[in-house]
């Protein structure tokens, strides 16, 4: 925490962070007038080192500033979506017992108030927050002792992608090594500004964007959330240098007709170096047509929440389209057939270690881990270069008689049939071969020619893909079920079909 605390006292008077909603810039005086009040609330309640906080909120310039209150203590910050359904953030709290949690108004009225005492405190970066400290819970003495790098900073939850979402622990000197690569590896110094689109109860959000470019002296702009219309008046009038975003936001700023006019209109005041992509495979297609119409260069990586940020990223020198790029401060390597190799040229399991990655889960999934390496649970590649290919996850591998049929491949090849707007290949349970190859498809014409649609699938499979991994069945959705950053939810588009085919 001394190169945060040392950063506010260099940047008393200069602009740090600013928030979009209230439209101002906090300098380093402002953030340290913050802190010192959640420090003094967090004394007079007894909470130090190793206490743990929820922080549920909607994104704000008080993330970054809660996190610095809480580490300069020893207490362990754990921000979750607001939008988290009260029954289950309470069975959350239940279970884990935080002492205290910082919220809306709105969602402290939820909470009865003869175990909690509610206060509110007078901050610069969040005029409506609530604090609520459990009174049960409230210990007559803090633990002061000195804190140390190897305690924990953050608690993050996984997207959830492909079950449950995982409790992952990250301590300090973690946070600090990812923020660093990140850093180092996207070329950020003190003249960039950086603009927060994805939610701050991600690790994409708190350490890729926010704590890399607080270690490297930049600038912050916390928006609400992404908005393909504003998205460029958003990067024009702040000077942003780059944006952090998901395969699903360069989608929605090439098709939005207001973006792409809003593009036209400023063009000449947008000064964007790079925009950074990851969280699932961005077509290529996609990235051409990207780069062509909007001029700023898509750099692609690799990361997730056990690695506290990204373990690859392609060299601004020299990307590879359709590559994550290289590793960088993470040792990579894969699991072929139960042993872990550097080989390059075969697929496997990708694992990682390093200063920024997790060595156990908060709950225990003992197998996660060999040998002090995590294993992904994506499936990938390394070329003769070092670069990654990412071709999906482990768990969505179809099954079918015996052989196995890797989703993304299908799914890259059918994609080229234009009345495609969304695809998902998915294995649905048969009674002969176990899975059946499945293609669930959003289409340009929703609810019109569905039949010759369903053909041209099976036309096209039968040219460009094997046999054993052309779908055999093909549905139709009006839309995904994805989280929050857009990821498809598999198993719930499984249970969706399931739940259709009963019906019928
Ligand atoms: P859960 O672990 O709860 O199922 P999740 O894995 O989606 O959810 P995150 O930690 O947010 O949760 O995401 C990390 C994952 O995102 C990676 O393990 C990988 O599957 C995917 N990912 C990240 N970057 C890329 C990329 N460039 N290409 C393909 N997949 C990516
Ligand atoms: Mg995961």
């Amino acid at each position: 925490t001394t190169i945060l605390t040392e950063q506010l006292q260099r940047h008393q008077t200069d602009p740090i962070i600013k928030d979009e909603a209230m439209n101002t810039w906090f300098t380093g005086a402002d953030m340290q007038a913050d802190i010192d009040v959640f420090q003094e609330a967090f004394k007079a309640n007894n909470l130090g080192k190793g206490d743990q906080i929820l922080v549920c909120l909607p994104n704000s310039a008080v993330f970054p500033v809660i996190n610095q209150a809480a580490w300069e203590l020893g207490i362990i910050v754990h921000p979750i979506s607001p939008s988290t359904p009260t029954a289950k953030l309470h069975a959350d709290y239940e279970a884990h017992g935080y002492p205290a949690l910082f919220t809306t108004p709105e969602l402290a009225a939820d909470w009865s108030t003869d175990e909690w005492s509610v206060s509110h405190l007078d901050l610069l970066t969040s005029p409506h927050l609530t604090f609520l400290v459990n009174k049960e819970a409230a210990k007559t003495e803090a633990d002061t002792t000195p804190v140390s790098a190897t305690d924990l900073g953050l608690v993050m939850n996984t997207s959830g992608t492909t079950g449950e979402p995982k409790r992952v622990g990250l301590t300090h000197e973690m946070l600090l090594n990812a923020a660093q690569n990140d850093a180092v590896s996207n070329h950020m110094d003190e003249n960039d500004v950086a603009m927060v689109t994805m939610p701050m109860f991600h690790i994409n959000a708190q350490v890729m964007t926010t704590l890399s470019t607080r270690v490297s002296d930049g600038k912050v702009l916390v928006t609400q959330k992404f908005s393909a219309s504003r998205f460029w008046k958003q990067v024009h009038d702040n000077h942003v240098t780059w944006v952090s975003v998901v395969p699903t936001i360069v989608s929605f700023l090439l098709l939005n007709e207001k973006a792409n006019a809003a593009y036209d209109a400023l063009k000449d005041g947008i000064h964007l170096r790079y925009i950074r992509s990851s969280s699932f495979a961005l077509p290529e297609e996609r990235l051409i047509a990207f780069q062509d119409r909007f001029g700023a260069p898509i750099i692609e990586g690799y990361g997730m929440t056990e690695a506290s940020s990204q373990c690859t990223i392609n060299p601004f020198d020299a990307p590879k389209i359709g590559s994550a790029g290289k590793p960088f401060g993470t040792d990579l390597c894969l699991l072929v057939d139960g042993e872990l190799t550097n080989d390059h040229n075969v697929m496997g399991e990708i694992a990682v270690r390093g200063n920024h990655v997790i060595t156990h889960y908060m709950d225990p999934n003992p197998d996660s881990f060999k040998d002090g390496w995590f294993l992904t649970g994506d499936l990938g590649y390394l070329d003769d270069d070092n670069y990654l290919f990412v071709k999906g996850r482990k768990k969505e591998i179809i099954s079918r008689g015996g052989e196995k049929v890797a989703p993304a491949a299908v799914e890259n090849t059918l994609n080229d049939l234009d009345f495609i707007e969304q695809l998902a290949v998915i294995g649905m349970p048969d009674d002969l071969y176990g899975e059946e190859v499945t293609a669930v498809v959003v289409s340009t014409t929703p609810g019109l020619n569905e039949a010759e649609q369903r053909q041209a699938i099976f036309d096209y499979s039968t040219t460009h893909l094997a046999k054993f991994e052309s779908p055999t069945r093909v549905e139709f959705l009006r839309e995904f079920p994805r989280n929050i950053t857009g990821k498809v939810l598999r198993p719930q588009l499984r249970e969706q079909l399931l739940m259709v085919g009963e019906e019928k």
